[in-house]
């Protein structure tokens, strides 16, 4: 099998394993006050400091979680009194959950600054804008959306668990959502940074955990794996196989977002009239691992909203996502197109029969 979905989980890290099974061998709860506890503590705090000096933040200002939704619901629970929410277009549904005014976004996929401007004049904002896109990489220009939000003096929330390890990060936020299984560490972790002095209203009440800001034990063992995972450098041969992929596939296919600055490990690709579930089942038959747009929890596909918000209405359902993990191999973008060209001749003989 080949994994190419990384977007959806990225491939554990070895480091990641090793050092989420040491803290779970630690046995004690954070919260305790007794030796065992203490070790616990420890680890938990070595953990939130390597996090919050990777990604540019004070360990106070680093708020542990169960993942990057939650991460991300604390930001918008915790700073939107007062606001109107705006969100950009392709936001991942943790974000588009949350009642919201949508910005949109070019052809290309980055954001539309001169929309966002408009809407910052109408008002106090937070604003939540994703640093790379799940589903095509594509990156948005988060200094220039940093620069708006300071002169309108909106609250600026980076969604970064896509570009997280991946990419370096334009400072300028408010807010930063991180999550452990898209940085190679287990699932069940993520964090939220803050800027100095921001307190974010609880979206879990509890046991005082994490200054207040969120209530419950902290899962240790995740959160130590996400933290060695984030350690790791990131991997700088993936571009290089995207642009493999993409330079040996087949006429008549669209890659979304292709002129934009895209993450290195990404690639939407749209084959017109195809449905996007059907590829993604002949592309599994022949062991290769993608999604179809967003991996949805259900398991169910829908038509992109990725997609459609770029302008690909027709054929907003027919996008394949191809994620390369960070250990991807050199014979990946072979692989891929061997197996591509022969689902699209299986499918394209079906439509002719
Ligand atoms: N934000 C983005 C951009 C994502 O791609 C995802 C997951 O796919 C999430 C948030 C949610 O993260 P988690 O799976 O840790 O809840």
């Amino acid at each position: 099998m080949l994994y190419l979905d990384a977007n959806a989980t990225e491939s554990p890290r070895p480091e990641a394993l090793a050092a989420a099974a040491r803290a779970m061998a630690l046995g004690g709860n954070p919260s305790s006050m007794h030796g065992q506890g203490r070790l616990a503590r420890r680890a938990l705090e070595d953990a939130r400091d390597a996090l919050a000096r990777r990604f540019g933040a004070a360990p106070a200002d680093t708020v542990l979680t169960a993942g990057g939704t939650e991460a991300n619901a604390l930001a918008l629970h915790g700073f939107a009194a007062g606001r109107r929410i705006l969100a950009g277009a392709t936001e991942h549904a943790a974000i588009r959950a949350f009642p919201h005014t949508g910005i949109p976004v070019l052809p290309d996929g980055t954001l539309d600054l001169g929309a966002l401007a408009a809407l910052l004049r109408d008002g106090p904002a937070l604003v939540a804008v994703m640093a790379a896109n799940n589903e095509t990489g594509v990156l948005h220009p988060l200094a220039e959306v940093a620069a708006l939000c300071r002169a309108h003096g909106a609250h600026l929330h980076v969604d970064a668990v896509q570009a997280a390890g991946r990419i370096a990060i334009a400072p300028g936020w408010d807010s930063l959502a991180i999550s452990g299984h898209k940085l190679g560490g287990p699932m069940g972790a993520g964090a939220l940074l803050l800027r100095p002095g921001l307190h974010p209203a609880a979206l879990v009440a509890g046991g005082g955990q994490e200054r207040g800001r969120r209530g419950g034990t902290e899962p240790l063992p995740a959160i130590a794996g996400m933290a060695a995972a984030a350690r790791a450098a990131p991997p700088s041969h993936l571009a290089g196989l995207r642009d493999a992929i993409e330079a040996g596939l087949p006429p008549g296919v669209i890659v979304a977002g292709q002129s934009a600055p895209r993450l290195p490990n990404t690639t939407q690709i749209v084959m017109p009239g195809m449905a996007a579930e059907r590829q993604v089942m002949v592309l599994d038959q022949l062991g290769l691992c993608v999604s179809a747009g967003a991996a949805c929890s259900s398991g169910k596909v829908a038509a992109s909203h990725v997609l459609a918000a770029m302008g690909f209405s027709g054929s907003a359902g027919c996008g394949i996502r191809v994620s390369l993990p960070w250990d991807a191999g050199p014979d990946t973008a072979e692989r891929f197109l061997a197996g591509y060209r022969e689902m699209a001749a299986r499918l394209l003989r079906k439509v002719v029969r």
